[in-house]
């Protein structure tokens, strides 16, 4: 029986390109979006790209911040697909700011985006895997959460939160054969890093060994190999996938 994976914010980025690629590995997908029509109209796209690869794909609406919409999100998902084998904590936003300017919404905002939602995801998809006996947990953090980042006092926070979560995940799921590591993508093109002036972009680049943007499907094939069986006895880590960034 194929195994299934969810897929948090896969509507577009990096999470999209993460839902493909786990179809292609044979995975049945749950592609989860935030709930607003154009996200839905983004995430069916995934969809059908994923079913492309003769698996079964399904969308699932759910604020990820919400417990609730992930505990009913989760239910629904294990109903349809019977197993939930793989999660991917993708879904992520930013809300950059000096810290002297930024607000105390500013701050909520991403702890609540960023980081609740891996709590809330992991307790309800995570206890499953226990029953199961066998699961997969990839959360996404950010070089950010490793180094810091000027402008980024929220988005740090949360992603360094990541990276505890993942630690203490991997102890408390470990005897249940339930890994759980983390991703630190470096500067990756997506709408995200899109948005950045043409200065903020060449101040990047400046600090990059390899001089270029990471591209989507470099997170997604790390994500692939975490969740495949020759990452069996790899738990508790992160993963920097950063080009050789310095900050
Ligand atoms: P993106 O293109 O903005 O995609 C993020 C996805 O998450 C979007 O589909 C977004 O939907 C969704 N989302 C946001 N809030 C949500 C919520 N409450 N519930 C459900 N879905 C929600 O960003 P990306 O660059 O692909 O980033 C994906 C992840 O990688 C994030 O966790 C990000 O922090 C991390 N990351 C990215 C980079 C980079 O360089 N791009 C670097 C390091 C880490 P909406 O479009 O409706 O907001």
């Amino acid at each position: 029986m194929a195994k299934t994976a969810i897929i948090t914010g896969a509507s577009q980025g990096i999470g999209a390109c993460i839902a493909k690629r786990l179809a292609k590995d044979g995975f049945n997908i749950a592609v989860n979006y935030y709930p607003s029509e154009s996200d839905k109209a983004k995430a069916e796209a995934v969809a059908e790209d994923c079913r492309a690869f003769g698996v079964e794909a399904e969308t699932f609406s759910a604020d990820v911040s919400k417990y609730a919409d992930c505990e009913e999100m989760t239910k629904a998902i294990k109903e349809r697909f019977s197993t939930i084998d793989v999660l991917v904590n993708n879904a992520g936003i930013t809300k950059d700011g000096l810290l002297a300017r930024m607000s105390e919404d500013q701050y909520d905002m991403v702890i609540a985006v960023n980081q609740k939602s891996v709590f809330n995801m992991t307790k309800h998809a995570g206890t499953i895997m226990m029953k199961q006996r066998s699961g997969r947990i990839v959360n996404m953090s950010s070089v950010a959460g490793v180094h810091g980042n000027p402008g980024q006092f929220n988005y740090s926070a949360s992603k360094a939160a990541v990276i505890g979560m993942t630690m203490s995940s991997a102890k408390e799921l470990g005897s249940r054969n339930v890994t759980v590591n983390a991703v630190a993508p470096g500067f990756i093109q997506t709408p995200m890093t899109d948005a950045l002036t043409e200065e903020q972009k060449k101040a990047i680049l400046n600090q990059v060994a390899m001089r270029r943007y990471g591209q989507v499907d470099e997170i997604a094939g790390v994500v692939s190999f975490l969740v495949s069986d020759d990452a069996s006895y790899i738990t508790g880590q992160t993963i920097e996938i950063s080009g050789g960034l310095s900050m």
